[in-house]
Order: C-alpha cells, then sequence, then structure tokens
C-alpha cells in the first residue's frame, strides 16, 4: 500500500517531536513535509531542533535536512501532503484561522490544539469512545465549500487518563450521575520549555490555566450526540475538577470518585468491563490501538506514571485502586502517556480511523 503523505505543523515542539517520532516507520503514513514559526522556517528541521530536541530516539535520518517551512504557508503544504497533524503553541484566535486555511484549501487537519474543541460541527475524537461523531465531517466540508478538507481535533490529554474507563462503565449500562476528578499532571504537558524547574522541583503548582473548565466541559461534547447537523450535548454527568502540576515528566494521572444515577456494578464487574473494554479501532485493529485500551492493575499501589505509562505503546491506560467511596459510591485511578496517548498518538489514532473510513486519501 502506498503510503499517505504527511505534514506536522508544530513540528519542532514537544508534541511535533512525538509526531516526528511515532510517525518514523509507520505503516499508513511518511512525513514529508515540517512546519513551524517563522523563528525555525528556512531552517534544515536539524538546525531548528537543535539544543531541544527531546526525544530518546534520535532525530530520523531522513528528515535532518528537510528544510523547515513557516506554518501560515498554506499552498507549500497543499503541493505536498495529503493532510497534516496541527501542534502549534500560539493564540486560539490564530489557530482557528491557520486551521480553517488548511481546511477551506482541501487539506485536511487532524488537530491537537483546543481552538475547534467546541466549534459546533467539529468532531473532538478518543476513537475508542465517539467514532460516530465523524458523520459530521461532510456538512463541516459543505461549510468549506470543498469535500477533502475538514478539521477533527483531540480533547486535552488529561482526560485520556480516565475517559475511556468511564465511557466504558456508562457503555455497559451504568450511566454515572456526579463525577469528582483531581489530575496530577506531568510536566511535558506545557509544551518545552514548560514551566519553570523552580516552580517545579520540590513543589505542586494547584493550578493550570483552562484546565479544569477543559474538564468539565470536554466530556459532555464526547459522550454527546449529533442532532440536526449539530453535536448536542451529554446531560447525564456533572463533573468537578481539580487539576494540579507535578514534577513527573511524563504521564497524566487522575484520582476519580464516581457516582452512579442508577443501579452500581460490583467491584469485580467493573473491573471484568474495564479488562474487556474494545471498540471500532481494535475491530479495525488500526496500527497504533492498543490491544486492550483500559488495563486494570491489581497491585495496591499502582497505576504509576513511570512504571506503567509506556503500556501497549503507551497508548494503553491503567487503572487501579477501585475501592467504595465515603460520599460517592466508588473511587479509582487512572494514567496515560499524556504526550504520547493524550497528543501525538492519540491524533495518529484519530487519523488511521480516519483512513480506515474513508476520510483520508491520496491527494498528492
Ligand atoms: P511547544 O512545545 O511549545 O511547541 C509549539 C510549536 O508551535 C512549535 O513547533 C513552535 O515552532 C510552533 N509555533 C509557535 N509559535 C508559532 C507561530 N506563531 N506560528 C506557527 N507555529 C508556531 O507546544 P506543545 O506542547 O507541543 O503543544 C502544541 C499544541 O498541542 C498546543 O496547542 C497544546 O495545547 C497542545 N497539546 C499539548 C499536549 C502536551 O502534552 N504537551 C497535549 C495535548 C495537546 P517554533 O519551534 O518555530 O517556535
Amino acid at each position: 500500500m502506498e503510503k499517505l503523505k504527511v505534514g506536522v505543523i508544530g513540528a519542532t515542539g514537544m508534541v511535533g517531536q512525538n509526531y516526528i517520532r511515532l510517525l518514523n516507520n509507520h505503516p499508513w503514513f511518511e512525513v514529508v513535509y515540517v512546519a513551524a514559526s517563522a523563528r525555525s522556517a528556512g531552517k534544515t528541521f536539524k538546525e531548528a531542533v537543535a539544543g531541544r530536541w527531546l526525544m530518546e530516539d534520535t532525530l530520523p535520518v531522513q528528515l535532518e535536512n528537510i528544510i523547515v517551512e513557516d506554518a501560515t504557508n498554506v499552498a507549500a503544504a497543499k503541493k505536498h501532503c495529503d493532510f497534516v497533524f496541527s501542534a502549534v503553541e500560539i493564540d486560539k484566535q490564530a489557530v482557528k484561522e491557520l486551521e480553517d486555511a488548511y481546511a477551506s484549501n482541501g487539506i485536511p487537519v487532524v488537530s491537537n490544539n483546543s481552538a475547534h474543541r467546541h466549534t459546533s460541527d467539529v468532531p473532538m475524537l478518543i476513537a475508542e469512545i465517539n467514532d460516530h461523531h465523524l458523520e459530521i465531517i461532510p456538512s463541516q466540508q459543505k461549510r468549506f465549500n470543498n469535500d477533502k478538507g475538514f478539521v477533527v481535533v483531540k480533547p486535552n490529554c488529561s482526560l485520556q487518563s480516565y475517559m475511556t474507563p468511564v465511557y466504558a462503565l456508562i457503555k455497559a449500562g451504568y450511566p454515572i450521575q456526579d463525577m469528582i476528578v483531581t489530575t496530577m499532571q506531568a510536566v511535558s504537558g506545557a509544551g518545552y520549555p514548560g514551566v519553570s524547574s523552580l516552580d517545579m522541583v520540590d513543589n505542586v503548582v494547584p493550578y493550570i490555566g483552562g484546565e479544569e473548565e477543559k474538564s468539565e466541559i470536554e466530556p459532555l461534547k464526547i459522550l454527546g450526540d449529533i442532532r440536526n447537523g449539530e453535536f448536542e450535548s451529554y446531560k447525564g454527568i456533572n463533573i468537578s475538577a481539580h487539576c494540579n502540576r507535578v514534577g513527573v515528566i511524563d504521564g497524566h494521572m487522575a484520582c476519580v470518585s464516581l457516582k452512579f444515577s442508577e443501579r452500581k456494578p460490583e467491584i469485580e464487574e467493573i473491573k471484568e468491563i474495564w479488562n474487556d473494554f474494545t471498540a471500532i479501532p481494535q475491530e479495525l485493529d488500526l496500527p497504533l490501538a492498543p490491544k486492550q485500551p483500559v488495563i486494570y492493575m491489581e497491585e495496591t499501589d499502582r497505576p504509576q506514571p513511570r512504571k506503567d505509562r509506556n503500556l501497549d505503546k503507551a497508548m494503553a491506560v491503567t487503572v487501579g485502586r477501585l475501592r467504595e467511596c465515603n460520599v460517592f459510591d466508588y473511587r479509582f485511578v487512572g494514567l496515560s502517556h499524556n504526550t504520547v496517548r493524550g497528543a501525538a498518538g492519540g491524533g495518529i489514532l484519530n487519523a488511521e480511523l480516519l483512513k480506515a473510513r474513508g476520510f483520508l486519501n491520496r491527494q498528492v
């Protein structure tokens, strides 16, 4: 099979570098184009990331001398790319305009940015949960006035550590009424150089701008439905979130307390629901899909970021410490790798699903 030609917009950043690393030798996609800010444009990729390549794997040799383009040069991307991944750190309005410019020029955008998460015809996709939201793409394409370009986004990275386990319970017939979630989020979630070391070492920062609002609102779109060509939010669940930055390099963890709206399952049944849960990415055997998307760990002190974040290509969500709650019904701990499952890996899985569903095709 001939691979699709891919651009990474924001390739020099934390998420962009993870895209470059994870797409090296990908069976369906080949990186042929990289773009970033005007500061990096015109340099070779090797020069642009000199002194700030943060991956353990070395820079793929075939990309060392590729010239970094300016992210705003949509015409250049159009010549080279069948679609692009987008992970840029600029203000929201500028991201919207940039992603719209790609889509209206017929280039599909698989985005990690938050700008379009609440646009009424843009799917916010966790491939195991809401693949049916892709049905809205044709009506988005009408807005962009072409039948090729569109934008699909990923939700906030910290949601990944608990939304799939929560969805698995709802899908099994146990709707949830109230949820309190307290996250402990890795420093890599703030990009590079991120939070200063003097703020992070020997410390916890109990505030991440905008993160609590995202944790409380984004799940409602993900769990929602499409009505009359627009997303309708799920109304069944109240969420209260506390988001903290902790001195962990990779791996967002969440302590979650749940109250079910109707009947409540037994503890052993919940573990079985989680361990048995599979969805469309597993049925389609997508290349980056974890074999088991939710892994329950019986050890009393797991999951832990350093020990468990890399399970199943760093794409699995690990859960543990499921126990009764004195206030709600149950509590548990969830963990996922924020720059893989929560960012580049999740974006690649979304693109694999889009390709399997016929939304990504050869154009160049
Ligand atoms: P980052 O490490 O700060 O990288 C930012 C990227 O954006 C770089 O490639 C940078 O290029 C580029 N950029 C900056 N200003 C630009 C401009 N004016 N025009 C075009 N490109 C510009 O940030 P990151 O952590 O990778 O995050 C990127 C996006 O992904 C953000 O929207 C973030 O919220 C989201 N995200 C991050 C994570 C995570 O775990 N880190 C998870 C999920 C989502 P230069 O190198 O040329 O400056």
